[in-house]
Parts: structure tokens; sequence; C-alpha cells
């Protein structure tokens, strides 16, 4: 049974030390950090994976959201005025690499961040207010049809990274092994794999 990484989650949210400030959050998510050391999720910072240091300025999205930013018509830059379009675009190619490569149709992103905001973003004013939008990563891989779920809907995330490896669900019928026996003890185990990871995800 393959045990690969079935979800993409913000770094920050398991507790990496990523975020513009270089603090680690308050709340990590327990059920996310479980996933990840157990190797069902892969974490990624996509402002770090661009290339921006922490700490480094805060960045909004000016003109738009992050689909407008793909598509040339908005811009990234610091409060002093900094263009870094560039590194939240290379962040995004990134994510979408790493989706790729696991295979991951699936992934729970930070919501209001300029790369990985899923619901809202800050509106480029850099005045604290929100607007509704995604951030430039979290469009990139929507558009790549990557089911992504803000931070508030992890265990929705769960079920529907667990919903997206049908081949990794459990048979209902047994099958003959290979001196010609019934295997119905597979199947079951399978089963209680799968029923473990979805009602006990740590
Ligand atoms: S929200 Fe995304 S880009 Fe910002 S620190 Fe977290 S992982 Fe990195």
């Amino acid at each position: 049974m393959d045990r690969g990484p079935i979800l993409l989650v913000s770094a920050c949210l398991v507790g990496q030390a990523c975020r513009y400030d270089g603090r680690i959050r308050a709340t990590v998510d327990a059920v996310l950090a479980g996933w990840v050391r157990r190797g069902r999720a892969v974490a990624i910072c996509p402002e770090c994976a661009g290339g921006l240091p922490v700490p480094r300025p805060p960045a909004e999205i000016q003109n738009g959201d992050g689909a407008g930013v793909w598509m040339g018509r908005s811009r990234v830059r610091t409060r002093d005025g900094r263009d870094v379009t560039a590194a939240f675009l290379r962040g995004g190619r990134m994510a979408a690499r790493l989706i790729r490569r696991h295979g991951i149709r699936v992934g729970v992103f930070k919501n209001g961040s300029p790369s990985c905001g899923v619901t809202y973003i800050y509106d480029g004013t850099f005045a604290g207010r929100f607007r509704s939008g995604c951030g430039v990563a979290a469009a990139h891989l929507a558009a790549m049809d990557v089911q992504v779920f803000p931070e508030e809907r992890v265990r929705e995330a769960i079920r529907a990274a667990i919903r997206s490896t049908p081949t990794r669900l459990p048979q209902h019928e047994g099958k003959l092994t290979g001196s010609g026996k019934f295997d119905i003890l597979g199947p079951r185990l399978q089963l209680m794999d799968f029923l473990r990871e979805a009602v006990w995800p740590n």
C-alpha cells in the first residue's frame, strides 16, 4: 500500500519559522504536524521557496489577487514599494512542482497571506484590511484543479485528501493468494488502516 504524501500544507501551519517576521505561529496545527511527521503531508513556504529570506518585509498584492498576478494585472510589493512579484511567482511554481512530483490533489493553506491565502488576503494598502481573493501560490494550485482549503477547514481537507486516493481505499472483496488460498485479511487490514487515518489522523 502506497504511504506517500497526499496533502500539501503551508509550512507555518506546522511550526516552521518561515513567516515574514521570523516568528513561529502561536498555534501549530497538531493534526497537520502529525501528518507531516508521518510523511502523509508535505510542507512548503512558497515565499521562502521563491527565494525570499526570513525575516523579510511584509508584502501585499496590489490591484487584485493571486489570479491577477498570474495574468500580469496585479503586482506584489513590499510596504516601501519594492516589487517582489517574481519571487512570489517562483514560489507558486515550486508548490506546483511538489504537487506534480507526489501526485497530490489537496492542499491546506494559511488564509490571508499574499502567497497562501485561500479565501481572503490583505487588500494591498498595508492598513491591516482584508479583501476577498486568493494568494499567488494558492491561485496557481487552484488553476491546476488542486482542492485548496483554508486553515479553518483542516478536517474537511483531510477527508478530501483521503478521498483523493481511491486506489488506497479498502477493497470490499477478498482475493486469491499465490498459494490459491482466499485472502480476506489483507483487505481488512487496509480497511482498518483507512479508518484509523480518517478518524485518528495523528
Ligand atoms: S503563509 Fe505561506 S508564504 Fe506565508 S509564511 Fe506561511 S507558508 Fe510561508
